[in-house]
């Protein structure tokens, strides 16, 4: 058995094997620590191996998913390890005591599950694989649950990007990259080079869709095509041979969504908070899908909002269309929220895990389909999307009647006891039950002929699994059917009670057993045969279903916009961004919770006022003024309703979201560090176009060094990047930058001292910040009166010796221009360059050469 075992492990390669000892899933060694540590079950031994006891430890097969998915969610990779064969072929192939064959039936990670209980209804499951060719990363991507798979390809600088808009749950990659390419990715699982071939992949796609050119799906690049056979070859190896359900392949464009990077995506909480909670974000304040696919879809419009003013108007026209009827908005949730998940049993159905309840569920769902165009129809003058959607919903007219035939109403996850074929749908099936009731209502009949017979009213013919049908009348009793010339056989005596047959009886069980094996094979291959035919529509199921989750996502944001009073925004093609009254959708429904109300404000960019730098007290309000504008862009983007009283929104192609260290987490570099790579990325990516948002950068560090970086990277946005941006900071000493920065201005968020307390006003304001509030923060956050009033003592001694000496700021105003400034070092620079490039290094003598170097040196 070790070496049966240790030979499946090989296989298993780094995943935990499970491997199966009649009732049990078993795990050895390391798998074992490592299992019993995560699940918190008993760690044992059993036998030996090499001298040493075995750590063992194991979990119940008929609970094995529960366990599974703990597993799964601790980053651990499981090899399911099947028994292949029954003890008696064992014996009959190899003698008495030969091995059971075990073999390893699929594998189950966190980015291939399809079963039910181990996926998350409302998040899309994805998995992706990488590699780099000539300079260009290639992904491929897939959600095997519903069969989306897309392709893109991007710098490798903006890789980590992509893969935060993705959220893959599983990430493969070539062995050889991942020990050479500098970018860190730690949880990606290393797979041989040969697996990501761009020939194999555009062949393997090809044989997949049964094309003989992939032109009719897009135009992919060599990259894209090598990421989809490192897919693919890892989807072949986890499947055992067997492939899920695969769509074919979308080309993404890396232009067709707003840009954003991890760092922006986790400042803004779009999808979930910085704690990796739902709620707490974004997702969590405006979702308001009834179906999971919905949920699904909303969560990829959130993830990559557009960039494409005609899309994104298409999206907010349907919106607009549900939101303004009421009635049909209500009758469409009604409808929705009793719709099955169709992608995802029709995923399974694909990849040969499916069950009676997942055809039921298809049918369901494709039935709910054609009454939701019904409902359409009722109303005209339906918005593009909504007219190219629903064309979608009803194809599907005989596979409905014939899965309608089929099945019971609501057939059963598990199809070994059958019963899930409907009566009627084959005449010899319901023959072959109809000889089983009659053998089961001839035992009723036999138990009161056998009463009457031996006047034992308390005789009773019952069933088990180790006895079949038997005959069991009170000990007491027993001696009339032990008599020699009865019928009865004894079959076993128990304490109370003893058990007999009868020759009737079991002509009558024969009956049944042989019957009802027969109609179980019947059904079974029924089942086989609908399968097919599901497996046959299997491109325009996916259609409705994403149809369906895509009317989901409009109706939930209608509803969203009408409960929340909020607006459909204007889209532009100019750098402007005029938001009146907006409202910061999480602390809103946080404020409102509480019964408080949020203050709305305005924000007004434009290319002659495109950077605002925002002052004023801690606790003021900054972050959430500088949020709330991001995230109103984003949600405009995405094709959603806005919380502001109206909203234009110029197309942003890129967004940056960056917060000062010190409300960051280190995640191993310093704080400041990341602070400084993240900003670094901003000056280097941020376009005409972009929207940036820089809450207290520079705070990371001393008080000159931040106040220096945050002057530096103001005026770099400024003069370099000339971004639409906000800048909130409180360093008074910026407020000069509005004297040589033009398309500057300034702005703080209001307070007042009253009564000696201080009143947060939340509200923003032109001009600069007047006055520090620290120490009154500090008051009302509860430091102790005395530790105040010695702070007071300080600052006016500081303050006293700032308006001195100019203090912090003395000397900022002779700073010349940023422009300037660049531009003298650069010429600089070019008349070094220009005395290097004169040299004749081979005319020097030594000495003459080192006098050169310190004259150069003198120079620079
Ligand atoms: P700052 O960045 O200036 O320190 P925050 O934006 O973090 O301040 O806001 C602090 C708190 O003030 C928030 O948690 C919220 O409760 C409240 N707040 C912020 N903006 C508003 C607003 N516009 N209306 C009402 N309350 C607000």
């Amino acid at each position: 058995m070790m070496a049966q075992y240790l030979a499946l492990k090989q296989e298993a390669e780094d995943c935990l094997l499970f491997y199966r000892m009649g009732d049990f899933f078993e795990l050895f060694f390391d798998d074992a620590k490592t299992a019993s540590s995560v699940l918190n079950i008993a760690l044992t031994t059993r036998g030996e191996h090499h001298g040493e006891p075995v750590p063992m430890c194991g979990v119940p097969v008929h609970s094995a998913e529960s366990y599974l998915a703990r597993l799964i969610r601790a980053g651990c990779r499981v090899a399911i390890a099947e028994q292949v064969e029954t003890p008696e072929e064992a014996k009959k192939r190899g003698g008495s005591k030969a091995l059971v064959k075990r073999d390893i039936v699929r594998f189950v990670t966190a980015g291939t599950l399809t079963e039910e209980a181990l996926l998350e209804p409302r998040r899309a499951n994805m998995l992706a694989a990488i590699v780099e060719l000539r300079g260009t990363c290639g992904i491929a991507s897939c959600d095997i649950s519903t069969g989306r798979m897309e392709l893109e390809e991007c710098a490798p600088e903006r890789l980590h990007a992509q893969l935060a808009r993705i959220g893959a749950s599983e990430l493969v990659a070539p062995d050889s990259w991942l020990a050479e390419t500098d970018i860190v990715l730690n949880q990606a699982i290393p797979r041989a080079n040969q697996d990501f071939s761009s020939d194999e992949g555009e062949n393997r796609l090809k044989a997949l869709h049964g094309v003989s050119t992939l032109d009719g799906f897009g135009q992919f690049s060599r990259p894209m095509l090598a990421a989809a056979c490192g897919l693919i070859t890892y989807l072949d190896h986890v499947g055992r041979g067997t492939l899920p359900f695969l769509l074919p392949p979308v080309l993404r464009a890396s232009d067709n969504s707003m840009a954003m990077d991890e760092a922006t995506r986790a400042s803004l909480e779009i999808v979930q908070s910085q704690q990796g909670n739902r709620t707490g974000s974004l997702l969590a304040a405006i979702d308001r899908c009834v179906t999971g696919a919905g949920a699904r879809q909303l969560v990829e419009d959130l993830s990559a909002p557009l960039v494409n003013a005609q899309a994104i108007e298409e999206r907010l026209s349907a919106v607009d269309y549900f939101r303004q009827d009421a009635i049909l908005r209500g009758d469409m949730r009604e409808m929705l929220r009793s719709l099955p998940d169709i992608g995802r049993a029709l995923g399974r159905i694909v990849a040969g895990r499916g069950s009676p309840r997942d055809l039921g569920q298809i049918r369901d769902g494709l039935t709910k389909g054609i009454a939701i165009r019904h409902r359409l129809n009722e109303n005209d003058n339906h918005p593009t999307l909504l007219a190219s959607l629903m064309p979608g919903l009803d194809k599907h007219d005989e596979l409905i009647d014939l899965l309608s035939r089929a099945l019971i109403a609501s057939p059963p996850t598990e199809r070994g006891q059958g019963g899930y074929i409907a009566e009627g749908y084959d005449a010899s099936l319901d023959e072959l039950r109809g000889i089983s009731g009659n053998a089961r209502r001839a035992i009723a009949a036999l138990e009161g002929r056998y009463r009457e017979e031996t006047g034992i009213s308390s005789l009773k013919i019952k069933h088990n699994g180790v006895l079949g049908y038997f005959i069991e009348v009170p000990s007491r009793h027993s001696e009339v059917l032990m008599a020699p010339d009865s019928d009865f056989t004894h079959r076993q005596t128990m304490a109370n009670a003893v058990r007999f047959n009868s020759l009737h009886l079991h002509e009558e069980a024969s009956r049944i057993a042989e019957a009802g094996g027969r109609a179980i094979a019947a059904e079974e291959s029924h089942f086989e045969d609908l399968t097919l035919s599901v497996v046959a529509a299997r491109q325009t199921i996916a259609e409705t279903a994403s149809a369906l989750a895509r009317i989901d996502v409009a109706v939930g944001q209608a509803e969203r916009a009408a409960d929340g009073d909020w607006s459909r925004p204007t889209i532009s093609e100019d750098t402007v961004l005029d938001i009146k009254g907006g409202r910061h959708p999480v602390v809103e429904a946080a404020l409102m919770a509480n019964g408080e109300r949020f203050v709305a404000n305005d924000c007004q960019l434009q290319p002659a006022d495109r950077l605002w730098l925002v002052g004023g007290p801690n606790m003021g309000g900054k972050s959430t003024f500088l949020r709330q504008n991001a995230l109103i862009v984003l949600l405009a983007q995405a094709g959603c309703f806005v919380p502001a009283a109206s909203a234009t929104i110029g197309l942003v192609d890129r967004l940056f979201s960056r917060v000062g260290a010190s409300d960051n987490l280190a995640r191993g570099r310093s704080t400041f560090m990341v602070e400084m790579v993240e900003t670094a990325a901003i000056l280097a990516q941020a376009s005409e176009r972009s929207f940036v948002i820089l809450d207290e950068v520079g705070r990371g560090t001393s008080t000159y060094d931040g106040l220096a970086l945050a002057w530096a990277v103001v005026e770099a946005v400024h003069e370099r990047n000339r971004s639409r941006c906000l800048f909130a900071t409180h360093y008074h000493e910026l407020a000069r930058l509005a004297d040589t920065c033009d398309s500057l201005s300034l702005h703080h968020v209001r307070a007042r001292e009253w009564k000696g307390d201080l009143v947060l006003l939340h509200e923003l304001a032109q001009g600069p910040a007047d006055q520090s509030y620290g120490l009154a923060v500090a008051r009302l956050a509860g430091v102790p009166k005395d530790v105040v009033s010695r702070a007071k003592m300080v600052l006016d001694k500081l303050e006293k010796g700032r308006a001195e000496t100019g203090g912090l700021a003395a000397g900022l105003g002779e700073l010349p221009l940023f422009a300037a400034a660049t531009q003298a070092e650069e010429e600089q620079c070019d008349q070094l360059r220009t005395a290097l490039l004169a040299l004749d290094v081979d005319a020097l003598s030594p000495r003459e050469a080192l006098d050169m170097l310190y004259e150069l040196k003198r120079e620079a």
